[in-house]
C-alpha cells in the first residue's frame, strides 16, 4: 500500500522493529495558566484534567495494549497539564524513574513553549541522550487574536525562541495546532501550518476543536460548530496536509476526546471514519503529503 502520509505509527516501527504505543501519564504537574503565574482559567479548550482526559496507569494500559500487541515497545508519555512546570530536581526524579524502566524506550513530554527554561533545556539534553525523546509544544494558533481568544498567555515570539533552543539541542519537538478556532478562516490556519512547517519541528499534530464538558468554551461557546460535516473537516485536513513538507512527521489528524465529556462537533468521536475518510480522499485525489509544498 502507497504511504501517503509521513505517519509517527510508521516512523516508530522503523524505528523500535515493533508497534510502538505510547503511554499517557499523568505526572501530577499543574499549570501557569492555570495558577496564576501565566493566568487563570487555563486555555478555553482545556478540560478538568488539562488535556490528557485518556490517563490511566501505566501497567492498566500496557495490560491492555499487550492484548492487542503481545510485541509492542512502549514510550512513556507525559501528557497531563505543563510537564517542564517544576523545579529541575523534581522533573529529574519523575523522568529519570520512568525512562529507567525497562518496559519504556522513549519519553514524550508535553510542555508549553514558555516553560523551557535553561535548566530543564539542560535536563532535556542530558535525556536525549539516554533515550529517545521528544517535546511537544501546545501552539494551537499563530494569530495573536486567535491566541487572545483561547487565553492561551504568551506571544507567537516565545514559540519562536523554544523552537531555536530545542533546534540548538537537536531536540525533537512536536508542534500542536488546532483548526476550527472560531472566527479562523481556512486560510489563517493554512497560514499557521505554512508557519510551523518552517520552524524546524520534527512533527505536527492537528487538533479538531472540540467543545468538552468542564471546559471553558463549553460555558461560553456550548453551541459553536468547528465544521459543519465531518467531510468539510476531512476536506480541509486533506488539503493542509498537501501543503506540510514530507519529511515532517504526522502524530495526529483529528481530536481524542472521550464521548461521554464530547458535546460538539457530535461526529468528532468516530476517529476511525474520520481517519478513513482522510485516507480516502487523498486516495482520490491522488495526492501526498508535500505535494503542494514550497520551500521559503
Ligand atoms: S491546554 Fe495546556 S497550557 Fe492550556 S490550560 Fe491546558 S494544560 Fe495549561
Amino acid at each position: 500500500m502507497i504511504e501517503r502520509i509521513n505517519s509517527i505509527s510508521s516512523y516508530l516501527k522503523k524505528e523500535f522493529g515493533e508497534k510502538t504505543v505510547k503511554l499517557s501519564i499523568d505526572g501530577g504537574f499543574t499549570c501557569p495558566n492555570r495558577d496564576g503565574s501565566k493566568g487563570f482559567g487555563g486555555c478555553v479548550f482545556c478540560s478538568e484534567a488539562g488535556s490528557g482526559d485518556t490517563a490511566s496507569t501505566i501497567e492498566e494500559q500496557k495490560k491492555l495494549l499487550s492484548k492487542k500487541w503481545p510485541k509492542a515497545k512502549y514510550l512513556a508519555y507525559f501528557q497531563n497539564f505543563t510537564n517542564t512546570y517544576a523545579p529541575v530536581s523534581i522533573l529529574r526524579e519523575k523522568f529519570e524513574a520512568v525512562i529507567e524502566d525497562e518496559s519504556i524506550s522513549g519519553l514524550v513530554i508535553g510542555t508549553r513553549p514558555d516553560c523551557l527554561p535553561e535548566d530543564v533545556l539542560d535536563l532535556l539534553s542530558e535525556l536525549n541522550e539516554k533515550t529517545f525523546l521528544w517535546v511537544e509544544l501546545g501552539l494551537q494558533t499563530i494569530h495573536e487574536d486567535s491566541a487572545d481568544f483561547i487565553n492561551r498567555c504568551y506571544p507567537l515570539e516565545v514559540y519562536d525562541s523554544a523552537c531555536r533552543n530545542l533546534k540548538k539541542r537537536n531536540i525533537r519537538f512536536v508542534t500542536h495546532l488546532i483548526l476550527g478556532l472560531p472566527s479562523e478562516s481556512k486560510a489563517q490556519m493554512l497560514d499557521s501550518v505554512k508557519y510551523v512547517c518552517e520552524s524546524g519541528t520534527w512533527g505536527i499534530k492537528l487538533h479538531l476543536l472540540n467543545i468538552i464538558k468542564g471546559s471553558q468554551l463549553a460555558k461560553t461557546h456550548p453551541c459553536y460548530k468547528p465544521f459543519e460535516t465531518l467531510d468539510e473537516y476531512v476536506n480541509l485536513v486533506c488539503d493542509i496536509l498537501e501543503y506540510i513538507p514530507d519529511d515532517i512527521i504526522i502524530h495526529r489528524l483529528t481530536a481524542d476526546a472521550p464521548r461521554p465529556i464530547l458535546i460538539s462537533p457530535p461526529w468528532s468521536y468516530r476517529k476511525r471514519s474520520i481517519l478513513n475518510g482522510i485516507n480516502q480522499e487523498m486516495r482520490k485525489r491522488d495526492s501526498y503529503q508535500g505535494c503542494r509544498y514550497k520551500r521559503i
